[in-house]
């Protein structure tokens, strides 16, 4: 049976970064909203649980900021000890504390964190950075690669511990922003930011999204991923897993990570391995993450 990787969005949709490009800066939910998100993760959390011959990766990609939410926190703690659970990962700007992680399975558990330095100053996002290098988590960290922003991106790479993967994301609103010495600037930080800077030609292509990955919404709705609206089932239905298949896309690019990163094509599973929900390349991947777990026989989809 191959693994699978889900990612959860739920009703949740506000912040407490107040990013002046996004829609959910500085948004709130009403009491019974976030009661719904939370009965929502529980529900789905109970699903995983009940699900012991399935191997599944769960990533948390939330409209706004989840983990200053208990609930969240404690869910990624319950879903880290879970057998069949290969990993728990999550997006973040990680402005709550780092003490909880320590209650998590640190081989299991993994987070993609954004450093947003309108928001936070680096030396602040470095420290929780060093909190959970102390603890022993496994983590990514990002930015978006505004060419202004080169030297404190350097300066931020420079701080952190060589062995901590720093992405970058490319912005790509112009076509023509980056000249090919940017490109080979911000490629000497991070060695896969020439991928991100362009939309991959995917229609017709093969995807795994469909088939071993697939979002889910609070109801359960399933998609095979974030940009295709369709849905192709609800994992509370009990024939949910024949909904799973081999799927060609529909659209006509994917430019993001947590998108283009499924495409069979680029070969992306290989070189990110069992970091590929937290971004984590292969080779920056802490030792104690890559212990083996149930069947390692078993794949992320191609394998
Ligand atoms: S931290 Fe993320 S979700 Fe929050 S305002 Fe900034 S970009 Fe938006
Ligand atoms: S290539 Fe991108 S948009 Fe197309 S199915 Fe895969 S993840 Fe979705």
């Amino acid at each position: 049976m191959k693994r699978w990787s889900i990612l959860y969005r739920g009703s949740l949709s506000s912040c407490n970064y107040a990013c002046d490009y996004c829609p959910f800066a500085k948004t709130s939910n009403t009491r019974s909203e976030l009661a719904k998100d939370r009965d929502e993760l529980e529900r789905f959390v109970t699903w995983v649980e009940a699900r012991p011959d399935q191997e599944i990766g769960v990533f948390f990609t939330p409209w706004g900021e989840a983990l200053i939410r208990k609930y969240y926190r404690e869910a990624m703690v319950r879903l880290s000890h879970l057998p069949n659970v290969w990993k728990v990962a999550i997006q973040t700007n990680f402005s709550t504390s780092t003490s909880w992680v320590k209650e998590a399975n640190l081989q299991k558990v993994g987070f993609w964190m954004t450093w947003h330095p309108t928001q936070t100053s680096m030396e602040r996002f470095v420290e929780k950075c060093f909190e959970l290098d102390a603890i022993g988590a496994s983590y990514s960290v990002g930015v978006v690669g505004f060419k202004e922003e080169l030297e404190n991106i350097q300066k931020l790479r420079s701080l952190l511990r060589p062995n901590r993967y720093l992405w970058i994301n490319a912005f790509k609103r112009d076509p023509k922003y980056y000249r090919p010495e940017d490109i080979r600037a911000f490629e000497e930080i991070d060695p896969y930011f020439r991928l991100n800077t362009v939309y991959h030609p995917s229609l017709g292509g093969a995807c795994q999204a469909g088939e071993t990955s697939f979002s889910v919404d609070g109801n359960g709705d399933a998609r095979r991923c974030h940009f295709i609206r369709e849905p192709i089932g609800n994992i509370y239905d009990s024939s949910f897993a024949s909904c799973l298949k081999p799927r060609s896309c529909t659209n006509q690019t994917c430019g993001c990570f947590i998108g283009y990163v499924h495409m069979d094509r680029l070969g992306l599973y290989d070189e990110f391995g069992d970091g590929i929900l937290e971004r984590i390349p292969r080779t920056f991947l802490p030792e104690h993450t890559k212990a083996p777990m149930m069947t390692r026989t078993s794949s992320i989809g191609a394998e």
